[in-house]
């Protein structure tokens, strides 16, 4: 109960990567903080568990590019801080059939934003990664350096560490299930858990991953539109003598394939001998109830894909070990940050709806969180196309003219 008499500057909700980067960043700017998790921390139930994330710079959108360049630089700093790394830098490599409309987009926005790329043709790319990847000769290959792999346990790890030793207090096992203005002192925020405490602050932060839209339902009666989906991660095993080809050592690059299907993955790292290829997809569910299975048929369509790009390095007749996780999906596939707005006002911020592609960016989304709960305003990230309003009257949000990344079943 001792926290429950405190009045604390911000309360973050959820420690996933958000959550765990927002309370790393307020803490460090002297912010008193408290992260609250409603299930044990690292748990693997929500979207930031797991071996593996790909960091690239290749977006088809504009307005991604300099938030990863950013986070880059705030993951370096953050391992700087900690004296360990988890985040290992490859080469990006996007492939797909050279009418691509996303992956076209991918070209002119890399252009646009001065980040060195390469198009290649099948040929080209035979000769660039020695073999290893085969293109059809109708498709282009894009090679760019802004890529790399980040450990996502190991760094939401890393950044609740951080967190304490900026004097966050730090609670799991606390559902929060409402948040109130406080009716004797209403620049006091009010989070009511599951349990009798209530925790008193000035500003808080939801970064509540596939639960956000259940929550925000709950304390403002808003229905956001963020579906929490669920997806399966694959891994595949490596034929026998090949196996040193795949690391990043070798010059394996992080990858993913354009069109239909939808594919990524990342060099051998995790699990020796192992390759991560899975399909960036999702089934709806509801977080509390899921298959944790993936169908069958996403197998056949893996399977076809590997046995196409990569002929007999890599044993496609089944995957040797598979993840269940959840994305988070807006409609347009653009996140969600923003003031909660109604009786909250400026006092609560929301970050969510990271839509599959979040992880790279969690440094930047903690730090522009810190920067709305302290100072009202990011100090160098337009959040035009992160805005709740976006979807006021506009079911689709933010218009592209490209089609949609995640398939969603
Ligand atoms: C398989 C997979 C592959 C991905 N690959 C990539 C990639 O290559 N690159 C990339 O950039 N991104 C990738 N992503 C996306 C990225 O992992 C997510 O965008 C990111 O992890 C979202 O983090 P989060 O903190 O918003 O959500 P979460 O990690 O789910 O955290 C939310 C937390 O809030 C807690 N919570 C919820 N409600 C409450 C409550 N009421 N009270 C207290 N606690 C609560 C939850 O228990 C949870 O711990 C991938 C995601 C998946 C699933």
């Amino acid at each position: 109960m001792e926290n429950s008499s405190q009045l604390f500057d911000v309360i973050v909700i959820g420690a996933g990567v958000m959550g765990s980067s927002t309370a790393y960043q307020t803490a460090k700017r002297g912010l008193k903080t408290i992260l609250l998790e409603q299930f044990d921390f690292l748990h693997h139930r929500g979207s930031s568990h797991g071996e593996s994330r790909t960091l690239r710079a290749t977006y088809p959108e504009d307005y991604y590019s300099h938030m990863v360049s950013l986070s880059t630089r705030l993951w370096q700093q953050a391992e700087a801080e900690i004296g360990y790394k988890v985040y290992f830098k490859t080469t990006q490599f996007d492939m797909g059939p050279s009418h691509n409309k996303a992956l076209l987009a991918v070209v002119n926005s890399c252009r646009k934003n001065s980040i060195p790329v390469r198009v290649l043709s099948s040929d080209e790319v035979d000769e660039e990664f020695s073999g290893k990847f085969k293109i059809p000769e109708d498709w282009i290959g894009v090679v760019t350096h802004d890529g790399g792999v980040i450990k996502p346990t190991k760094a939401v790890s890393m950044f609740q560490a951080l967190a304490l030793r900026n004097g966050a207090v730090l609670r799991d096992n606390t559902t929060v299930v409402n948040i109130k203005k406080n009716e004797d002192t209403p620049d006091e925020i009010v989070v009511y858990t599951n349990g009798d405490e209530q925790f008193r602050s000035r500003k808080c932060v939801i970064t509540a991953g596939a639960w956000t839209n259940k929550l925000i339902k709950n304390v403002r009666g808003l229905d956001l539109p963020i579906q929490p989906l669920e997806t399966t991660v694959h891994y595949w095993k490596i034929n026998e003598g090949h196996e040193c080809n795949f690391t990043i050592e070798s010059g394996f690059p992080t990858f993913a394939s354009y069109g239909e299907p939808y594919i990524y993955g990342t060099p051998s790292l995790e699990f020796p001998g192992l390759i991560k290829i899975p399909m960036h997809e999702g089934r709806a569910c509801d977080p509390e109830d899921r298959t944790w299975a993936a169908p069958a048929a996403l197998v056949d369509v893996l399977r076809e894909w590997i046995k196409g790009r990569f002929g007999d390095l890599v044993d496609c007749d089944k995957p040797v070990m598979t993840q269940s996780c959840m994305y988070s999906m807006t409609p347009d596939e653009d996140f969600v940050i923003d003031f909660l707005g109604g009786e909250f006002g400026e006092d609560a911020v929301v970050c969510g709806g990271f839509s599959g592609h979040g992880f790279k960016m969690a440094p930047v989304v903690g730090r522009i969180a810190a920067e709305l709960v302290a100072d009202g305003r990011a100090e160098d990230v337009d959040l035009t196309h992160f805005r709740v309003s976006r979807f006021e009257g506009n079911c689709r949000g933010n218009v592209k003219d490209f089609g949609d990344q995640v398939r969603s079943h």
